[in-house]
């Protein structure tokens, strides 16, 4: 299986394509992934229209210090909708080699925040000055959202709206899903009781900074890089903060150089009063619980016949993460995978094989074909113990960017993969003071 390399046509050398190559993409969202697949695309001479539901560029990385008000367990699919999770004090959790592109760097430049892991404002510079050193800017229609792809007839039919003209319907010969996965909360409510807990909690969606937590005590629950980070900085406030994780084996502890900060196991039961038991065997009463437990992949926008729908939390089927076979290969998904160490070297991975499918440089395998490597996939995922909602979770692995830098001819280099690996090994040794204890 795999994509394989034909004789390239058309702009071979650098020479202008004839217009019946060039497609007409529309690419939705202006983050990280969509500015990545504009200029593969505009690099292949493809006519580009990038359509951002907001005024800037930079998704994730556009602090917003406004937060959604509504109810975590029953969120309203009408609310006013918030993109990005940044909290104020977020600095990056990889280090700055691992956070630049093959051709432009993140390493050699600074906008006033030389560290290692610099804050999110030197992140979200650094993108801007990409997108307009590849003349992406140019092509993106701000205040501009898709509400919907129909993909019936063979082309699609993109439907987006501005608040000046309303609701207004293009046809594509192809579209790129770049609208990322950070937005819409995963919430635990399979936690017995929380339906009736009458008490505050919150999503880390809507965490922004700890003063809603002074004094209080509060459980979080979950153990990523959110929890880790938010729980350190709501611990200089709150009076107490639980960690819960999911694991059940967990023994309580108190956490090394915290004097009000513990680690417990699975959360048990949580009670009305307040009350919330362990399944360690502990219990507390506490005013806050704060979900730090994920996000969903969220397409209200995609009208496909059910040819990709979420699942668990598995977009499918898309061969390699990217395309869905049936509508192969002019709809792609860039940026569904999840990768801790060179997450934006494979989203410019991804974002060159689609350009380069698109332009016909690359065969994609057959309907079938891709479908047997999707399914191939899940039953190794089965075999394996690895639950459905992890399908795209390729957390420190590099046997997938290897795979995407076979297809386009070019690949990470060893240093950046040395660098994952020693990140990899100071995160066991200290995960909690990572940004102050890692060398490069
Ligand atoms: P996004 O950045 O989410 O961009 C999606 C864009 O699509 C947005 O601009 C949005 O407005 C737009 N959009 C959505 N729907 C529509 C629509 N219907 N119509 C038009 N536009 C639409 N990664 C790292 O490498 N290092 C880190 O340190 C790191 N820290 C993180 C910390 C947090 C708290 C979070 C949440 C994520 C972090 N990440 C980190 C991962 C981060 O998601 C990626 O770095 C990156 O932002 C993903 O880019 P994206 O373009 O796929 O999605």
């Amino acid at each position: 299986h795999g994509g394989r390399m034909r004789a390239a046509v058309g702009s071979e050398g650098g020479g202008i394509k004839d217009d019946t190559d060039s497609l007409n993409v529309a690419v939705i969202g202006a983050g990280i992934s969509g500015l990545l697949t504009a200029r593969e695309l505009l690099r292949e001479k493809h006519r580009v229209t990038v359509f951002e539901k907001s005024d800037k560029l930079g998704g994730t990385w556009v602090y917003e210090p406004q937060v959604e008000e509504d109810d975590v367990l029953h969120l309203d699919p009408n609310r006013s909708i918030v993109h990005s999770s940044l909290y104020s004090s977020l600095r990056t959790n990889l280090p700055r080699p691992l956070m630049g592109f093959s051709d432009y760097s993140f390493e050699d430049k600074s906008y006033g925040d030389r560290r290692t892991f610099p804050g999110h404002d030197e992140v979200l510079k650094f993108l801007q000055d990409f997108a307009t050193e590849f003349g992406v800017t140019k092509v993106i229609r701000f205040k501009s959202e898709v509400v919907r792809v129909d993909s019936s007839d063979g082309v699609f039919v993109v439907e987006w709206r501005t608040m000046k003209v309303g609701t207004v319907a293009e046809v594509f010969d192809a579209v790129v899903v770049c609208n990322g996965h950070h937005t819409e909360p995963r919430v635990a409510d399979d936690v017995p009781g929380i339906k009736d807990w009458s008490r505050k909690q919150a999503h880390s969606h809507n965490y922004r900074v700890p003063d809603p937590y002074q004094d209080q005590v509060v459980v979080v629950i979950g153990n990523g890089p959110s929890a880790l980070d938010i729980s350190q900085e709501i611990a200089t406030v709150a009076k107490e903060v639980h960690l819960s994780s999911r694991s059940s084996n967990v023994k309580v502890s108190r956490l090394d150089g915290y004097k009000n900060m513990w680690q417990h196991s699975k959360i048990n039961h949580v009670y009305d009063d307040g009350k919330v038991v362990f399944q360690d065997g502990d219990s507390i009463e506490a005013d806050f619980i704060l979900h730090c437990t994920g996000y969903k992949f969220h397409f209200p926008f995609l009208s496909t016949n059910n040819n990709v729908h979420v699942d668990d939390n598995r977009v499918g089927p898309l061969y390699k993460h990217v395309f869905p076979p049936q509508l192969a290969p002019r709809l792609a998904f860039v940026g569904i995978t999840y990768n801790q160490g060179v997450l934006f070297r494979m989203l410019e991975l991804q974002s060159k094989w689609v350009a380069l499918v698109f332009s016909g440089k690359i065969l994609l395998p057959s309907e079938d074909e891709m479908l047997v490597d999707v399914y191939k996939y899940y039953q190794q995922m089965e075999e394996n113990g690895i639950p459905k909602r992890y399908t795209h979770t390729l957390d420190f692995k590099f046997e997938y960017v290897d795979w995407l830098a076979a297809q386009v001819g070019f690949g990470i280099e060893d240093r950046l993969k040395e660098i994952c690996r020693n990140l990899l090994r100071q995160f066991i040794l200290s995960p909690n003071d990572i940004r102050e204890e890692f060398r490069l």
